[in-house]
């Protein structure tokens, strides 16, 4: 007879703010990391419109 195996429900691991792009940052509403990622923005997000200063930090980075 097979085992049956237990589904692992483990949630995923928190992801870094750092890792975060502006987009989720947003949705966080983690304002003060917005402030600094965004002081002197380079590049805005065409989904979301948020400004960020590295275009990495977007998940549809479009340059300024
Ligand atoms: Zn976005």
């Amino acid at each position: 007879m097979a085992r049956k195996k237990k589904r692992n429900n483990k949630p995923a691991a928190p992801m870094p703010v750092g890792q975060m792009k502006m987009c989720k940052l947003t949705k966080e509403g983690m304002m003060e990391e917005i402030d600094q990622r965004s002081n002197q923005p380079t590049a805005v997000c065409n989904r979301c419109r948020s400004k960020a200063n590295a275009a990495r930090d977007l998940c549809q980075p479009r340059t300024l």
